[in-house]
């Protein structure tokens, strides 16, 4: 009971961090669906700190209540267990529907539940943001180019995903919900804007998250091999988590409701990237190839010439300086791990 205690006595009183004071025309009401994940408990605290009220909504499917729990008790934040498949009623002001398994191996697990999730989950959304007249940006993918046959990605490329693939259930899901964004744009009015994101990486990605980011730096850290899939000849553009959402918030307040990529251009094959991890690790983990997986997009790079004119948004982190904040971050999740197994 003492070391109970002790740990909640630490939690107790509560240092917030300090956020900016808006007065009431200013503050807005908004909705994270997935907020409790990667990417949204980061762009909780980005809106947080800019002083609005801030409904976190999540299923903790792929989340944790970790990644937001330094709001748990803040005034402007709430925290909802709302899994998105089912309604929700809320008034709000803008929503940023973030929730969807976003790991291969994550939305693989349950097909079902990513379809469901990415098709009925966005309609909950868009019909929210029908009935309250709220601005709703969806957070879509550069999956939906899947294999893509264009390089870079513009845009106006359509795409070339097998339907019935293993990844179909994410890629076609998620072409789904800008279907469907649209057709709520044109035929009810909802304002909408779209967000096609490239793949990312940051703090707070989940230890099991099974992306390459996360598995070669962990990988890394334990000396353990380094598992590339395939030849490793498969390109990758990496950007860091916090440009994604300098960008996503960009979006939301621009008049601009076509689709647009966010993501890093500079583009890495998964061989370099390894070797790139393995020198800033340090360490004697080995390089080995493992079969490759199915329907593996071959090249990735954005092609972000509409952020650049419209949001007047690019990147600012180097993949070096945000591998070695994010080598930082899951360093100390070991040692935290190795820790609570001795308790
Ligand atoms: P994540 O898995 O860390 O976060 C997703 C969050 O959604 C989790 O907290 C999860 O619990 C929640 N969630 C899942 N299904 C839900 C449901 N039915 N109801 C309520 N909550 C649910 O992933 P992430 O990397 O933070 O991705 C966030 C969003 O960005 C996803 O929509 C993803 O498709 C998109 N995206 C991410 C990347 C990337 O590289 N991180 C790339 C492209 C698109
Ligand atoms: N919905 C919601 N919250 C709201 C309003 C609607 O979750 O505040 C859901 C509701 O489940 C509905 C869906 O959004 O089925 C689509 O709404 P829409 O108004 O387009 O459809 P309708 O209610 O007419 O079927
Ligand atoms: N990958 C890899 N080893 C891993 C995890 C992933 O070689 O341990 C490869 C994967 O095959 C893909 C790339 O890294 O070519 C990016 O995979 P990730 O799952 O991170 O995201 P994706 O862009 O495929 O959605």
């Amino acid at each position: 009971l003492r070391k109970i205690e002790g740990k909640i006595s630490l939690r107790i009183p509560k240092n917030y961090p300090t956020v900016k004071f808006l007065n009431y025309k200013n503050r807005k009401r908004i909705l994270v669906t997935g907020g409790a994940g990667f990417v949204g408990s980061h762009l909780v605290d980005r809106l947080m700190l800019e002083g609005h009220e801030v409904i976190a909504a999540d299923n903790f499917l792929t989340g944790r209540k970790r990644n937001v729990e330094h709001w748990v008790g803040h005034e402007n934040f709430e925290l909802v267990h709302h899994d998105i498949v089912r309604p929700l009623y809320l008034e709000v002001d803008e929503i940023y529907h973030l929730a969807s398994p976003a790991s291969p191996p994550h939305y693989m697990l349950n097909p079902v539940k990513t379809l469901k999730t990415n098709t009925i989950g966005t309609i909950n959304m868009l019909g929210l943001a029908k009935r309250v007249g709220a601005r709703v940006l969806i957070a879509s993918t550069s999956e939906v180019y899947g294999d893509p046959t264009e390089h870079p990605q513009s845009e106006t490329y359509w795409g070339h995903v097998n339907p019935i693939g293993p990844r179909a259930c994410y890629d076609e899901g998620k072409r789904v919900a800008e279907t469907l964004s649209y057709a709520y744009m044109h035929q009810e009015g909802v304002e909408v804007r779209v967000a096609r994101i490239f793949n990312t990486f940051g703090p707070r990605m989940h230890m099991n998250d099974g992306r390459v980011v996360s598995n070669f730096i962990l990988q890394a850290l334990q000396n353990d091999s380094i598992t590339i899939y395939g030849n490793g000849n498969q390109t990758r553009s990496f950007q860091y988590v916090s440009d994604l959402v300098d960008g996503l918030v960009s979006l939301m307040s621009s008049n601009y409701s076509q689709p647009i990529n966010i993501g890093n251009p500079v583009e890495h094959t998964i061989k370099e990237f390894a070797i790139m991890i393995k020198n800033l690790v340090g360490g004697v983990s080995k390089i080995v190839e493992l079969a490759a997986v199915e329907d593996d997009p071959q090249r990735r790079k954005p092609n972000i010439d509409r952020a650049k004119k419209y949001l007047n948004w690019q990147p600012k982190v180097s993949l070096n300086n945000g591998l070695k904040i994010t080598i930082n971050y899951f360093s100390k999740e070991l040692k935290k791990t190795k820790h609570s197994q001795k308790d």
